[in-house]
């Protein structure tokens, strides 16, 4: 895609986005937009950079190590939102900026051994119950790492993420996304969690719903550079 027609879809996405959030009583900046680059070169994201999106989400280490310039030397924010294996946690975290999939306890003691400094994540919750999505299982499983993971000395732990359901209908979508908000809630009250602000939920074919439920970031991939090839 041109550049002008990716600045143009950017534009009207993110006017729609403010819109909605303005519609749920929020201010307007407090959904953010992530721009999800998966199968899409790194010139795309620069072109969309030019035009003030600085938020991106990738979903594996291997592409992005093929096509980021390292975290010191871009002027883009890039989280890792697809399912992380441990063997790559070395890797992954050298090249993102936020891990946005923790999806177990043991990656996250396998991250908090591994760096020296404070680094953010989210925890990820299967919030439809889907066998194929990951994610800790439940709020039960979620909160029994937290009970672990608050007392990691390196990990700050920003918020929780989700998928809606594939395909799922209106209903069944606010209800995955309402349950990540109550667990949400819930862990915010259980815990001691300093920076504890993200819900991030929604994607190009659900993110109003989302933005309704609460979303405080919204991740975009098809709608902003059209189709993917195979994926
Ligand atoms: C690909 C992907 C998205 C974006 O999906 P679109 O439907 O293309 O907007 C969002 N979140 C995750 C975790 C993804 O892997």
């Amino acid at each position: 895609m041109r550049s002008d027609d990716l600045r143009a879809r950017l534009m009207d996405i993110q006017g729609r986005v403010t819109e909605a959030a303005n519609e749920s009583l929020r201010k307007g900046d407090a959904v953010r937009l992530m721009a999800v680059s998966k199968t899409h070169p790194y010139a795309a994201m620069l072109a969309l950079a030019a035009a003030g999106q600085l938020l991106f989400g990738e979903n594996r280490v291997q592409e992005g190590e093929a096509k980021l310039p390292d975290k010191g030397e871009r002027p883009l924010t890039i989280n890792l939102i697809g399912h992380l294996q441990s063997n790559k946690a070395r890797k992954a975290l050298a090249l993102f900026d936020r891990i946005d999939s923790v999806d177990s306890l043991r990656l996250a003691r396998r991250l908090d051994g591994l760096i020296e400094e404070p680094y953010p994540i989210l925890l990820e919750l299967n919030t439809s119950g889907e066998a194929a999505k990951h994610g800790f299982k439940d709020e039960d499983a979620l909160f029994f790492a937290l009970d672990e993971i608050v007392t990691m000395e390196h990990l700050r732990v920003e918020g929780l993420m989700t998928l809606g359901p594939l395909g799922g209908d209106e209903r069944a979508t606010r209800a995955a996304f309402s349950r990540l908000r109550e667990s949400f809630e819930r862990a915010k009250e259980r815990f001691d969690l300093p920076s504890f602000f993200e819900l991030s939920m929604g994607m190009s074919g659900d993110w109003p719903l989302a933005i309704a439920e609460g979303s405080t970031c919204v991740r975009i991939g098809t709608a902003l550079f059209g189709p993917r090839e195979g994926r």
